[in-house]
């Protein structure tokens, strides 16, 4: 079986501030790095425990990198490039370490969609989605099913609106953008071991991602008017100075 873990560094324990994610000041982001390569390793104790012999990948989808490449232990670290998650359709299962939910949500720490300083919110077929929405549409539409998320209670919300039976880890509380209560790094590692484990063990019982199919629209919304010329591109309409919409059936060649 191939795995495929998905990770982000708003979502792990212990990160409460966007000074610890947004930055390039390596001394800020590094505890929070060293955390999250822990959550990983937990998780793939968690998916060996139960699949021995498992293939799994983990691919860093933290845009400035949130893993420094020697600290990941039984696995395979897929080069930091975003075509990456291209290859989702390659795996037979999709889990998420250290997300966070999308932008616009109560209460949830370091919340985005994407892009933390531009983007106000995505809407795919007219359904406001984050990047777990994002990424485990685009995994189910080619029959891989999304098993498990580790993150904040709000971001784990979230996914159980899509897919209501994946297992989840809770490792903080929200309590406001950059406010909440996070679980100890150990014993959220212990979190997160026992809760991949039961996913993999539920795997038959967690069913595809359902309710999104082709044609796809996605509406993009700006926090600031965007760069008309820029954005213009076949199958981009401009709705207003900071909305736009693209539409195709290829849901790769979306943002997502
Ligand atoms: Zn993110």
């Amino acid at each position: 079986m191939r795995y495929f873990i998905l990770t982000d560094l708003e979502g792990v324990a212990g990160n409460h501030s966007f000074a610890q994610t947004r930055t390039k000041d390596l001394a800020a982001k590094e505890p929070g790095m060293r955390q999250l390569a822990k959550e990983v390793n937990a998780c793939i104790e968690g998916i060996r425990s139960v699949d021995a012999d498992a293939d799994i990948d983990v691919w860093d989808g933290h845009g400035s990198g949130g893993i420094f490449p020697g600290d990941i232990v039984g696995a395979n670290l897929l080069p930091h490039t975003v075509k990456q998650f291209k290859k989702i359709p390659e795996y037979q299962a999709l889990l998420f370490v250290g997300q966070h939910a999308m932008a616009g949500t109560p209460y949830a720490p370091l919340r985005h969609t994407y892009s933390s300083l531009t983007v106000a919110y995505y809407k795919l077929n007219g359904n406001y989605i984050g990047e777990f929405g994002g990424r485990a549409v685009t995994a189910a539409h080619f029959g891989v099913p999304t098993i498990f998320i580790a993150g904040d209670d709000k971001a784990a919300h979230e996914a159980q609106i899509l897919i209501p039976e994946i297992e989840t880890a809770v490792v903080k509380w929200g309590k406001g953008e950059e406010d909440a209560v996070s679980l100890s790094s150990e014993v959220a590692c212990d979190v997160i071991r026992e809760g991949a484990a039961r996913a993999v063990r539920r795997m038959d019982q967690i069913p595809l991602l359902q309710g999104f199919e082709p044609p796809f629209r996605l509406e993009i919304r700006y926090y600031e008017p965007m760069d008309r010329e820029r954005r213009q591109k076949p199958g981009v309409t401009i709705i207003d100075d900071r909305t736009l919409v693209i539409e195709t059936d290829d849901l790769l060649s979306l943002p997502l």
